[in-house]
């Protein structure tokens, strides 16, 4: 597996970090893991195959995770003389089907209808959902909005696990036990903590539980720019931490 960090920032707009985007390549899956504003112009300024995504996974309806969504359809739809035809598979948690029928509703059919095979599937919790023979996700609750889920992607004896946004839960770190990348969201500094976000500190402490083989963090919040975030986190994990900066490419 290949991960792509397309977007590694969040609604507090910050030069350099695109809101929530992540590309997943394995096998002949092309899993885009939330799609937040910018994702679009993003994966064709680095060079990403943004016309060859199969399937887009969203975490929760906050706007910084899915608001490129009806950019990339339409850019499928218009971008080039020959509309995609190649099948898109929408994933993401209950709700994600009315989500796109209100969205169709305000901006048009095409987004509904848009001319290729458009799947959504509200992925069912704890139950692995087959993206490829040999591609499989599995959706998790997660303590942030009602419907946030984080992801475990399998492929090939790897395992990828994405928390998408949430708070503390101490059963995550269980869920995402020794996986081989452990893609955690890392909001904001100690002394701002919330409860539907994740500090370093608090990071480090799920990284402990889970043990993967590599912890990496995205969706920073400005405050964190500028501190050591692999010693904030490394005080609480001796494992190997990367700080997710866009168009950074990992293999997994
Ligand atoms: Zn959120
Ligand atoms: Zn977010």
């Amino acid at each position: 597996m290949r991960l792509t960090t397309v977007g590694t920032g969040t609604i507090s707009l910050w030069p350099g970090r695109g809101c929530a985007s992540h590309l997943v390549e394995a096998g002949d899956v092309r899993l885009l893991l939330d799609c937040g504003p910018g994702t679009a112009v993003n994966m064709a300024r680095l060079g990403l195959d943004w016309w060859g995504v199969t399937h887009v996974a969203l975490t929760h309806f906050h706007l910084d995770h899915i608001g490129d969504l009806p950019a990339l359809v339409f850019a499928w739809r218009h971008a080039r003389r020959e509309p995609r035809n190649a099948p898109l598979v929408l994933l993401g948690p209950v709700g994600t089907a009315a989500l796109l029928e209100r969205w169709g509703a305000a901006l048009g059919d095409w987004l509904t209808i848009p001319g290729f095979p458009l799947t959504i599937v509200e992925v069912p919790l704890e139950m692995p959902v087959a993206l490829a023979d040999d591609v499989h996700l599995t959706a998790r609750h997660v303590p942030h909005t009602d419907e946030s889920v984080a992801y475990s992607v399998e492929h090939d004896g790897r395992r990828l696990v994405y928390t998408g946004d949430t708070g503390v839960d101490e059963s995550l770190g269980a869920w995402a036990a020794g996986c081989d990348l452990l893609l955690a969201e890392c909001s904001l500094p100690d002394a701002m903590a919330i409860p539907t976000h994740l500090t370093p500190a608090q990071c480090g402490a799920l990284a402990a539980a889970a043990q993967p083989a590599r912890l990496v963090v995205t969706h920073m919040y400005p405050p964190l720019e500028g501190m050591d975030l692999r010693a904030e986190i490394g005080a609480h994990w001796a494992g190997e931490v990367v700080v997710a900066r866009d168009a950074l490419r990992l293999d997994c």
